[in-house]
């Protein structure tokens, strides 16, 4: 069995295999090269938009600490103010200008109320306070009544009082000089205000933002959707297993929300308890990528299209040059075989004596064994093309040659048609006595054919022979002096009455 890289060096059949490896190595190629590609590309996409999730969520968590901080200034300068300066009529008066100059100021805050211990407004940044309400009922007032010790304090949304709008309430408790609870200041931050600024990001269609307590309770949503504020994100995986482990990072998740799948950026924030996220879709971040995937995808089958025809063609044309370097041969061994031979008997002609008769004297000198050759030359044969015409001369002239080539009894025989109605046989490694009586042979064979001949003594056509053999001696002859040694024995069989071998066989 050959080994496979034999196989491959063989020529012929191992070039149309090598065009066809070739071919498909390149196609492979081809194709592992976009998919590596198409790989890279998408880990180099969602890394930027990893990258840019967790910017954005950054510049909103610095955002959403700032305004809660200007609001918390407020609330901290006007609790005391009031625990210092009491709650005066005049003070109040003062506190109100106060208020209403912050509210003006801060875009986020929609009003700063102060309640005493009952609930009920002592100031506002109103302009009016309608009587009757109280806020015992909230969550913030229980929560800094029963906590002396906290700072500021963040509720979930609530809707406003005084002017019916979703707010965030920030407050900070209020003490009595001996220490117990004597009310609490309000600040009302705008839901509007965040859900403004949220809206103005260049995010996706399906990308979101989202501002929630540490708890977990969703305060603002980008897309802005009013039921969906105040549900718990606390069972989510960000509120549950990531932010336990480190207050800022990425995601990816379903969301909770609306169940689409988002590239998550969350960060805890450090003063207060809130949390912003900001998500871009997974199917917005990937789209370009994808686009650009079918484009190469496209590309890439058009060339492996065009390769494909390439290889096709290709071993079309091996497997032609193939079949035409084949015929090629075929024809140039069938032309040696011709250019060798003679046309009429298909003997070996002189050409093929020329180019043998050299070799065989090298070969006799070196084996040392006799080197025969047998000179043939039809009888009066001038006489017969004369009675039977030229066409009946040829037909003979096949018919004795076929009966000298049944006598070349050995495969190095060679039977030769050597001129018109001469011939030749060379007898490699065969002495003299061999060489004539094969010539006698030959006669008889001559005789058997039977072919009248009435110019002829004997009545049919005959032959002459004439045998030389050369034993191998420190002379070396040429081709020429040995065939001139064979011509004269035949002009001694001439000679000598035709129809005979000369030197005769013993
Ligand atoms: P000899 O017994 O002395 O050989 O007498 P011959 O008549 O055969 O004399 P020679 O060998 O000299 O004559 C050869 C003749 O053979 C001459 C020519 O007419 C004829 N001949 C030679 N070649 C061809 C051939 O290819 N076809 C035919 N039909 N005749 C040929
Ligand atoms: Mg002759
Ligand atoms: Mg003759």
């Amino acid at each position: 069995m050959p080994s496979l890289l034999e196989s491959f060096i063989r020529p012929r059949q191992s070039l149309q295999r090598l065009a066809f490896v070739f071919v498909v190595l390149v196609i492979l190629s081809i194709i592992g090269l976009d998919i590596w590609q198409a790989w890279t590309a998408r880990r180099e996409t969602l890394r930027m938009a990893e990258t840019t999730t967790s910017n954005l969520t950054r510049s909103l968590a610095q955002h959403a600490e700032d305004v809660f901080e200007e609001a918390d200034l407020v609330l901290a300068n006007v609790v005391e103010r009031v625990e210092t300066d009491g709650t005066s009529h005049a003070q109040l008066e003062r506190l109100r200008r106060l208020l209403q100059g912050n509210v003006a100021s801060l875009a986020q805050l929609n009003g700063l109320f102060v309640f005493d211990r009952n609930g009920n407004w002592l100031v506002t940044s109103e302009a009016s306070e309608p009587p009757g309400v109280n806020s015992t009922d909230r969550d913030y007032f229980t929560f800094h009544k029963n906590n002396p010790d906290s700072g500021v304090h963040i509720g979930p949304v609530i809707r406003s009082r005084s002017t019916g709008r979703l707010v965030l309430p920030v407050s900070r408790r209020i003490n009595a000089p001996d220490g117990s609870f004597a009310g609490v200041a309000l600040a009302a931050l705008r839901v509007d205000y965040f859900r403004r600024f949220y809206d103005g990001f260049d995010i996706d269609g399906q990308g979101a933002i989202v501002l929630a307590l540490r708890d977990g309770t969703l305060l603002v949503r980008r897309p802005f959707n009013e039921t969906v504020i105040g549900s718990s994100l606390a069972g989510g995986r960000i509120f549950s297993e990531l932010m336990p482990q480190a207050k800022a990072g990425t995601a990816t998740l379903h969301s909770m929300v609306d169940g689409i799948e988002r590239l998550y950026g969350y960060q805890a924030l450090d003063k207060y308890p809130l949390v912003v996220e900001a998500a871009q879709s997974r199917q917005a971040i990937l789209a370009p990528w994808e686009a650009n995937i079918y484009r190469s995808a496209y590309i890439v089958a058009l060339m492996i299209f065009t390769m494909g025809i390439f290889g096709i063609v290709l071993i079309r044309q091996i497997r032609l040059g193939m079949r035409a370097e084949a015929q090629l041969q075929e024809a140039h061994r069938e032309l040696r075989k011709l250019a060798l031979q003679d046309g009429l008997t298909g003997l070996a002609n002189r050409r093929r004596l020329d180019q043998a008769l050299p070799d065989e004297i090298a070969r006799a000198r070196r084996n040392g064994k006799t080197l025969g050759l047998i000179m043939l030359d039809i009888d009066h044969f001038k006489g017969y093309n004369d009675q039977y015409g030229h066409p009946a001369g040829d037909a003979c002239i096949k018919a004795v040659g076929r009966a000298i080539q049944m006598c070349a009894g050995r495969a190095g025989d060679l039977a030769v048609r050597y001129g018109g109605e001469e011939f030749l046989m060379l007898l490699p490694e065969t002495d003299a006595q061999g060489s004539q009586r094969i010539a006698a042979h030959i006669l008889q064979a001559v005789r058997d054919l039977n072919i009248p001949h009435t110019g002829n003594q004997k009545g049919i056509v005959t032959i002459s022979a004439g045998v030389h053999s050369w034993r191998p001696d420190g002379h070396e002859p040429g081709a020429e002096e040995l065939l001139q040694a064979a011509d004269q024995a035949l002009y001694a069989a001439k000679a000598g009455g035709r129809n005979r071998v000369f030197p005769e066989p013993a």
